[in-house]
């Protein structure tokens, strides 16, 4: 008879985790909280799940402990993982290296790993609630729930984070690892809009426009990302906004002042840009405040940049002062916008912070502090940035602590 393992959480790592301990011969219950496994699974990558990516570096995670996630993705990495997927019939593509399933369908990946827990007579406890979760004797576990009480030999707990709570993962995982003695480094909402102060984020609210974005703090920058920015009646978003969310949200919570410094010209440095617009103004005289900047930027957002330069729309640029062609570039450059806040976990992708790594064998995911515990996914002080590495994470997470908890 193989051992006895639960699962708290059917989320990706959680399904990863139950196949890879059922395949070692295991018995195995997920228990889940909400009326069906994978809810999260289904949102992902605007629902055709961005599954992994072929590029993986150390600077894809955060984490307190910097090396953590490379190790852990040493032993079960992008290979692995597609292998895993080929072998439940998910076939994959790849466009620019980001990975998806071949369908472009999440609920496909979700449909194929849940045959898959079938196929191994996983069972699927849905609907359950966890009243009391605890060490059980000297190695063993016990979980009393709504449902009825189930024990185990192993413990799994892929519960999740804060982020995106509709989805399930509601942050009572944290409140579990807790209860074995695990630290919980604060979690705070990653990969997020920014809401910005100014009053002319009504009137950009849709524009889209390729930008850098930096995060600066007392004049220190913290983080930078280029993409397309897009703004909203509040402030930012956009994949190079939530690259750098998590920044924001550490100084803020900290109680330091935070900006995004927005550069529209990243492809130049400030002398190129600066003779650029010289250059437009010398074959362009003509041009009022108006066009200047048409077709260089989105009307709306050309509009906002001549307004802020103090030109008024009629106004020809070629006749303005030195002192106002510069301030243009000024905004153009360095578009400045105070941060008062991140948006919440309810639209945050993921979380920062999470049960601190230094508690965690990074070989097989097993808790230092509780034998047979097994933590992971997002629940870990791990966040990844945009491309599939959140999910990268779960699914390594999952099948080393499958595989280890499941022998
Ligand atoms: C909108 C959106 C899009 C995303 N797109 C991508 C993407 O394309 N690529 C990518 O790599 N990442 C993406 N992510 C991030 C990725 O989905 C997560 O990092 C990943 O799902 C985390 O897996 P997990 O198993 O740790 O947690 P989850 O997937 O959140 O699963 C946790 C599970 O535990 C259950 N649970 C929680 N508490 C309890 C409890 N007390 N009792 C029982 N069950 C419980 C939850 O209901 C849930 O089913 C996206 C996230 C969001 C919100």
């Amino acid at each position: 008879m193989g051992k006895k393992v639960i699962v708290v959480g059917g989320g990706a790592s959680g399904l990863a985790a139950a196949i890879l301990a059922a395949r070692q011969g295991a018995q195995v219950t997920i228990l889940e909280h909400m009326d069906r496994v994978g809810k999260k699974l289904l949102s992902t990558g605007n629902g055709r799940c961005n599954l992994t990516n072929w590029e993986m570096r150390e600077d894809c995670y955060h984490c307190g402990q910097k090396d953590f996630p490379m190790k852990v993705l040493g032993q079960f990495g992008v290979e692995d993982t597609l292998a895993f997927f080929e072998e439940i019939g998910i076939t994959v593509k790849s466009k620019k290296g980001y990975i998806y399933p071949r369908s472009e369908q999440a609920s496909a990946v979700l449909d194929m790993l849940r045959l898959e827990v079938k196929r191994l007579g996983v069972q699927e406890q849905t609907g359950c609630e966890i009243k009391e979760l605890r060490q059980k004797g000297n190695r063993g576990f016990l979980a009393r729930t709504n449902q009825g009480v189930w024990t185990g030999n192993t413990l799994i707990l892929a519960a999740g984070s804060r982020a995106a709570p509709a989805t399930g993962s509601d942050g009572s995982g944290y409140k579990m690892a807790r209860g074995f003695g695990h630290t919980i480094i604060r979690p705070l909402p990653a990969l997020v809009q920014l809401r910005c102060e100014g009053r002319f984020f009504k009137h950009l609210a849709g524009v889209r426009c390729e930008a850098r974005v930096a995060i600066v703090s007392q004049g220190e920058v913290l983080a930078g990302d280029v993409g397309e920015v897009q703004f909203t009646d509040y402030g930012i978003s956009g994949i190079p906004t939530f690259q750098v969310s998590r920044f924001a949200a550490a100084a803020l919570a900290e109680g330091k002042p935070v900006e995004a410094v927005l550069d529209f010209l990243p492809g130049m440095e400030w002398e190129e840009a600066e003779a650029f617009l010289e250059g437009r103004i010398k074959k362009l005289p003509h041009l009022t405040g108006k066009d200047f900047l048409t077709g260089v930027f989105p009307k709306k957002l050309a509009e906002v940049l001549i307004r802020l330069a103090g030109i008024e729309p009629g106004e020809r640029i070629s006749q303005k002062p030195p002192g106002a062609r510069e301030e243009l570039l000024g905004h153009i450059k360095a578009f400045e916008a105070v941060v008062t806040a991140t948006n919440s976990f309810e639209q945050a992708q993921v979380c920062s912070g999470g049960v601190d790594t230094r508690e965690v064998f990074a070989e097989t995911m097993e808790s230092k502090l509780a034998p047979g515990l097994y933590l992971v996914g997002e629940i870990l002080d791990v966040d990844g940035i945009c491309g599939g590495y959140n999910l990268q994470w779960a699914w390594s997470t999952g099948c080393i602590a499958g595989k280890h908890g499941g022998a």
